[in-house]
């Protein structure tokens, strides 16, 4: 691939900036483009933009329906690149080609289906009996700032700006240093749509210096923060200075309970896509499996046997385990492991990076004899690690799996429905899947308890996010009523 220099959008306009970010490709470690870094001047730039772009009505004043035609042209657009931007997407994330241009679908998705609502944005009338007529609106918030991670940048910067522009907010994303350019491609497909100059800015910078820059400041009326928790913890602290209602979309240490009548297939196949997927950069991962001791050992083994039958390779060739994104993210990684075995967890198999190669590969681990208190059973991996905890009854397994700071997800493997939603009910967490990890979609609400933060995001209930209730409340001359 030829190094292509990557711009930033601001107000309408791609940018340069003198510094530069070089993008390495995590399958190479080689350097694969660069983009410009934005300064703190651009920063105020894009958010000034949006200002503008709010205030003046140029999202609001059209009936609804124009957003509508909007969204559902940038949805086209998005499908139009698809390919395009997967192939980018994949060499500069390390995820395989087929899940980055999934990222692509879904973002397209994300559109389509806030365009359904975003002319069903109804208030409510509240009676007040004669002389009065009362009902809500929903205003949009204003200027959006979105902030980015970068395990699925596309996917999760359309789920935060769809059901923002959806509502009639000005956006300004704030996308990952380590994996921006799959985004410039979406945003190139964006601009196409023709939308109001300044409804939608991007720019690359350091998270510590524009990303800070542009939570403390008082042009934001609403902040959306995918991440890491001692970033999201900064963000509040910045938004609380301005009373900005936040959005905080954080990790977890999410757990699975395997019962002795689960399905093992579908036990196997769950763990599959729950830790290996992504190299198990996903904050929804099954980075904890609670098996009941009468199949432990079982289980066990055939999730080992699972990891070692995983072919290690690049994302363009679709392997079956991929890169992690970054040297550091793979030093860190490794440490946890250690610190694993040094607390007393076996490792039934992996343990360590792959040796040799240049690209960032973490073998597929699975640690076996994990107690609750652990450091590997309660602070987030972030890559294809699996902690195996034993349980002989129901009540250990709810306790263990609510023992963690995080309330992400959480899984439940039976054939009995009773114990299903038994469990269901006592999980603490956003979403519980039953019999299939990652069942639902992106019409079904995601979101956290505790440190996996708050707020939610997908399905309906996300748009009420991004608008804020006003009531109304009307007197009525020639109407006899109370005041109280
Ligand atoms: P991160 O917190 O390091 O960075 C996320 C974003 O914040 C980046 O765009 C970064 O530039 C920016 N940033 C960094 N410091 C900042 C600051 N001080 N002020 C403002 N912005 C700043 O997280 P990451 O390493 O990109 O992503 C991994 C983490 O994200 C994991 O903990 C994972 O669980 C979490 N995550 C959560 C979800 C979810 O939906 N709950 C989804 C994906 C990732």
């Amino acid at each position: 691939m030829n190094i292509r220099n990557w711009l930033n959008y601001i107000d309408g306009q791609w940018l340069d900036s003198e510094q530069r970010l070089t993008i390495l490709a995590p399958a190479t470690n080689q350097p694969m483009a660069t983009i410009a870094q934005a300064t703190v001047a651009q920063a105020d730039l894009a958010l000034a933009a949006a200002r503008r772009c709010a205030d003046s009505g140029a999202l609001t004043r059209p009936r609804p329906a124009q957003r509508v035609t909007w969204l559902l042209r940038i949805a086209e657009e998005i499908r139009a690149i698809a390919d395009e931007g997967a192939r980018i997407l994949c060499a500069e994330n390390g995820k395989t080609l087929r899940d980055a241009r999934t990222e692509f679908v879904e973002a397209a998705r994300y559109f389509e289906y806030y365009a359904g609502m975003a002319d069903k944005i109804e208030g409510r009338s509240i009676p007040l009996g004669n002389g009065y007529m009362d009902f809500t609106v929903y205003d949009p918030m204003g200027v959006s700032l979105q902030i980015v991670p970068w395990n699925f940048p596309v996917s999760i910067c359309a789920r935060s700006l769809a059901p923002a522009l959806a509502g009639g907010n000005a956006v300004v994303i704030k996308s990952p240093e380590l994996s921006p350019l799959g985004l410039c491609v979406l945003v190139e497909a964006i601009e196409r749509a023709g939308l109001p100059q300044g409804a939608v800015n991007l720019l690359c910078g350091r998270g510590r210096e524009v990303g800070a820059h542009m939570a403390a400041s008082k042009q934001v009326d609403q902040i959306v923060f995918t991440g890491s928790v001692p970033t999201g913890q900064s963000i509040l602290r910045a938004a609380a200075e301005n009373a900005v209602p936040s959005v905080m979309e954080l990790g977890g240490k999410s757990a699975a309970l395997v019962f002795a009548d689960a399905d093992r297939e579908q036990v196997l196949s769950s763990v599959r896509d729950g830790i290996f997927f992504n190299a198990g950069q996903v904050c929804s991962a099954l980075s904890r499996i609670l098996i009941h001791r009468s199949i432990y050992d079982e289980v066990v083994e055939s999730i080992v046997q699972l990891a070692e039958g995983l072919h290690l390779g690049a994302g363009e060739d679709n392997a079956d385990l991929t890169p992690v994104i970054s040297a550091g993210q793979l030093a860190g990684i490794e440490a946890l492991c250690r610190t694993a075995q040094a607390e007393g967890a076996v490792v039934a198999t992996g343990g360590e990076a792959l040796s040799g190669v240049a690209g960032h590969f973490m073998r597929p681990t699975v640690f076996r004899d994990v107690t609750s208190h652990m450091t590997i059973a309660q602070q987030e991996v972030f890559g294809p690690v699996l902690a195996a905890i034993v349980f002989d009854t129901e009540e250990e397994a709810i306790a263990i799996a609510n023992g963690t700071d995080f309330g992400l997800v959480a899984g439940v493997f039976t054939q009995d429905l009773n114990r299903a939603l038994r469990c269901a009910r006592r999980l603490r967490a956003g979403q519980v899947f039953v019999n299939e990890w990652y069942a639902g979609g992106i019409e079904t609400p995601f979101g956290g308890v505790g440190l996996s933060g708050y707020g939610r995001e997908k399905g309906q209930e996300a748009l009420y996010s991004y608008v804020r209730t006003k009531n109304l409340a009307v007197r009525i001359k020639g109407e006899e009523g109370s005041a109280s």
